[in-house]
């Protein structure tokens, strides 16, 4: 279990979140999360989701952007870089691999090489927001 292996005891309310942030498309926020849980019948305390998403992210398990608005959540998992809403703050992941070539490029240009896991926000408008 990973949450056994990070160290963290493995609660109903910690093992909902992770399974909660790998199923979505987005990165969300503590109040979008709770908002989630409750929409599929697990009303938790939102003080209890601000808390349950720092453990996670102390140990490594999920990691927070910060964009417009509140920090987002998401799952550390296969390596990405992220896409950051400039309206509305919403951010997703954007796999690393699609990615090479860019960072190629960042390192020939700058000397820098980012790194695969979340080194790169790329800010835009999201689909929602340019209509
Ligand atoms: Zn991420
Ligand atoms: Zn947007």
């Amino acid at each position: 279990m990973r949450l056994q292996r990070n160290g963290l005891r493995c609660t109903p309310g910690r093992l909902r979140l992770l399974t909660l942030l790998s199923a979505s498309q987005r990165h969300l926020s503590p109040a979008e999360a709770f908002e989630e849980l409750a929409r599929s019948g697990h009303a938790v305390n939102p003080t209890t989701v601000y808390r349950t998403l720092d453990a996670l992210t102390a140990v490594g398990l999920t990691h927070s952007v910060h964009g417009p608005g509140p920090a987002r959540y998401g799952i550390t998992g296969e390596p990405h870089h992220h896409t950051v809403c400039r309206e509305c703050g919403s951010v997703a992941g954007l796999s690393s691999r699609h990615l090479t070539e860019a960072v190629d490029r960042i390192e020939e240009l700058t000397g820098l090489r980012p790194d695969s896991e979340g080194a790169l926000l790329i800010y835009g408008r999201c689909t929602r927001c340019s209509t």
